[in-house]
C-alpha cells in the first residue's frame, strides 16, 4: 500500500475553500479532512470537532508547547493549528487527507513534508472575493478590510503552490481538484511499490 496523499488547499478568505472542500468531500467521502484547532469563536452553525476544535489561547499555547501541531499560524488576530498525529496516522494508513489552511501554515507544511500537493484556490476576480466575504456576513468592516488586504498580499506567494484552481463555479472547482487528485495518484514516484511488484512478478516468471 502506498502512502496517502497530503493535500493542502489555501487561498484568500472568501475564495470559497470551505464550500469547495465540503462539496469535494461529499463526492469523495473517502477523503479525510483535518480538523484544525483555533482560538477564534465559532460562527453561527459551526460545530466543535466538525469545523474546528475551539480552544482558549492558553490551551492552544499548551498544545504548541507539547509539539502537537504540524503547523500553526496567527491569522486575523487568532491562532490556528493542524494536529500532527492525526494527519500522519491517516497518510501512513494509505488514506488521503486534506488540509484547508492559510499560506504561512502551508509553507511550514511544505518545508516539513515535501510530498504534499499544494493547491491555491482563487476567485475569478478580487471584486468577487469582496462580494463573497460580504455575502457570508461574518465580518465587521475592519475585519473585512483586513481579510481583503491580506488576500492581496497572499497572491505574491502563488509560486509556492503546485496548482492554481479558479473557483468560478463550485462544481468546476471541485472537478479540477478531483482531477488533480487522480493525476497525483498516477505519478510514477507515488507508485514505487506497484512498480517493484510488477518487476518482481516478471522476474518470478523468468522474464
Ligand atoms: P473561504 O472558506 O475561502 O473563506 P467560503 O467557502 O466561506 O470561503 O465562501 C465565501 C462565500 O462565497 C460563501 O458565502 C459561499 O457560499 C460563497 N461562494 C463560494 N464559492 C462560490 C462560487 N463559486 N460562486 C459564488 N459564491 C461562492
Ligand atoms: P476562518 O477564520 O475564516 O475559518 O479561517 C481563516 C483562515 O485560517 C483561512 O484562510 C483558513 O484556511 C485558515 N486556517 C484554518 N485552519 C488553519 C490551520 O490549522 N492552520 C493554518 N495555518 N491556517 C488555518
Amino acid at each position: 500500500m502506498e502512502d496517502g496523499l497530503l493535500l493542502v488547499v489555501s487561498g484568500p478568505s472568501g475564495a470559497g475553500k470551505s464550500t469547495v472542500c465540503a462539496q469535494l468531500r461529499t463526492e469523495m467521502p473517502e477523503l479525510g479532512l483535518s480538523v484544525s484547532v483555533t482560538t477564534r469563536s465559532p460562527r453561527a452553525g459551526e460545530e466543535e470537532g466538525i469545523n474546528y476544535f475551539f480552544r482558549t489561547a492558553e490551551q492552544f499555547a499548551q498544545m504548541q508547547a507539547n509539539d502537537e501541531f504540524l503547523e500553526s499560524a496567527h491569522v486575523y488576530g487568532n491562532s490556528y493549528g493542524t494536529p500532527k498525529q492525526y494527519v500522519f496516522d491517516q497518510i501512513a494508513q494509505g488514506k488521503d487527507i486534506l488540509l484547508e489552511i492559510e499560506m504561512q501554515g502551508a509553507l511550514q507544511v511544505k518545508r516539513r513534508f515535501d510530498r504534499g500537493v499544494f493547491i491555491f484556490v482563487v476567485p475569478p476576480t478580487l471584486s468577487d472575493l469582496k462580494h463573497r466575504i460580504l455575502k457570508r456576513g461574518s465580518e465587521t468592516p475592519e475585519s473585512l478590510m483586513r481579510r481583503f488586504s491580506s488576500a492581496y498580499n497572499e497572491l505574491s506567494y502563488l509560486d509556492e503552490y503546485h496548482y492554481l484552481v479558479v473557483n468560478d463555479s463550485v462544481d468546476l472547482a471541485v472537478e479540477r481538484i478531483r482531477s488533480i487528485i487522480v493525476a497525483e495518484k498516477c505519478r510514477m514516484d507515488r507508485n514505487a511499490r506497484l512498480r517493484r511488484r510488477l518487476l518482481d512478478e516478471g522476474a518470478d516468471n523468468g522474464v
